[in-house]
């Protein structure tokens, strides 16, 4: 495996933004991938996990040291006949396909999900009620010094769109290879595909498909909508340069023509002040903002 120096970021986002990543490598096995951090972890200021790119913002300067690309990574079997394993990079739809194959219950809202297993994991993504977390039977983590570990799901606290690991693993120094998922064996006469298609035709009544995106950017305050709070301020259609509020859904920024990733944080952080402003609530964002200064993030 070669480490690549440089290497645009922009088409491996759905926001379609952002600069280059210093370093950038796929591995196509974990194995490979723990032989390459046991001899060079020591040379990189900072690490990135990337999947599909589907909930970050990359600023335009681009990211410093390492980005591990987990696309490779998408080995899926049968474990038991209600065990699935999963590695890092397999997308969520094809999770869900293979659900809906082998007569899982379950595992359809990832069908609608467009990132990976390990996103999926890393943000406990969930929609229509279900969300990744309660069908995790265990994960296996590498953590920054080149360890795998099998880790029971119990060994982490999941919430809304969150995770932690519940002892001694900060959120910068793991990543996760793969996920062991639980689901139920269908009764014979369930239509699987037929509540996957049914997911998918709900989620593309609402959402502004075939945007360049990245879902919601915040998450939802309890007993409420970040949407409705948002459209309530007036803010559909606010734009930022090549940035706008969605006209279809208020809580998705869409990059409507070349914006920069700088237009979208303004953009972000103007939707959340006047939220704050008109309402008196605080939207948290969704969206990790990879490479920013913390400090300053909306
Ligand atoms: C149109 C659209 C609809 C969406 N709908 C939903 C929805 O209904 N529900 C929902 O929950 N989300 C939704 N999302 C957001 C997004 O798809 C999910 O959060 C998804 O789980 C992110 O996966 P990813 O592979 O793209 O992760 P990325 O965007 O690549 O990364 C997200 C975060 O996870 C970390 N990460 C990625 N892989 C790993 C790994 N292997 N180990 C450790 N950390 C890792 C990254 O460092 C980053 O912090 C939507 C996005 C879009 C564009």
């Amino acid at each position: 495996m070669t480490v690549q120096q440089n290497i645009p970021l922009k088409q491996l986002n759905t926001w379609r933004v952002g600069g280059m990543a210093e370093y950038f490598i796929e591995p196509e096995t974990p194995e490979q991938l723990v032989e390459f951090l046991l001899k060079n972890s020591d040379r990189f200021a900072q690490i990135t996990w990337l999947g599909l790119g589907s909930n970050v913002l990359i600023p335009d300067a681009g990211l410093t040291g390492l980005v591990i690309s987990t696309s490779k990574l998408n080995k899926l079997y049968l474990h038991e006949p209600n065990l699935v394993y999963a590695q890092a990079g397999v997308p969520c739809a094809k999770l869900a396909k293979f659900c809906a194959k082998n007569n899982l219950v379950g595992g359809a809202f990832f069908a609608g999900i467009p990132g990976t297993v390990g996103g999926a994991l890393a943000m406990n993504a969930g929609a229509f009620g279900a969300e990744t977390w309660p069908l995790v039977n265990e994960v296996d983590v590498l953590s920054l010094d080149a360890k795998v570990m099998r880790k029971p799901a119990n060994d982490f606290a999941y919430a809304y769109r969150h995770i932690t690991h519940l002892s001694n693993l900060s959120e910068e120094s793991y990543g996760f290879l793969a996920g062991i998922f639980k689901f139920e064996l269908a009764a014979q006469t369930e239509d699987m595909q037929a509540s996957v298609r049914a997911l998918l035709k709900k989620r593309n009544e609402t959402q502004p498909i075939g945007t360049f995106n990245c879902g919601s950017v915040f998450r939802n305050p309890p007993g409420d909508h970040a949407a409705r709070l948002i459209e309530f301020c007036g803010l559909k259609g606010k734009k930022i340069g090549g940035a706008a509020v969605s006209i279809k859904h208020a809580n998705f920024i869409i990059n409507e023509n070349n914006a920069t990733a700088e237009e979208i944080f303004r953009l972000i952080t103007e939707v959340k002040n006047t939220v704050f402003q008109e309402t008196g609530v605080t939207l948290v964002p969704e969206v990790k903002f990879l490479g920013w200064q913390e400090s300053q993030n909306p």
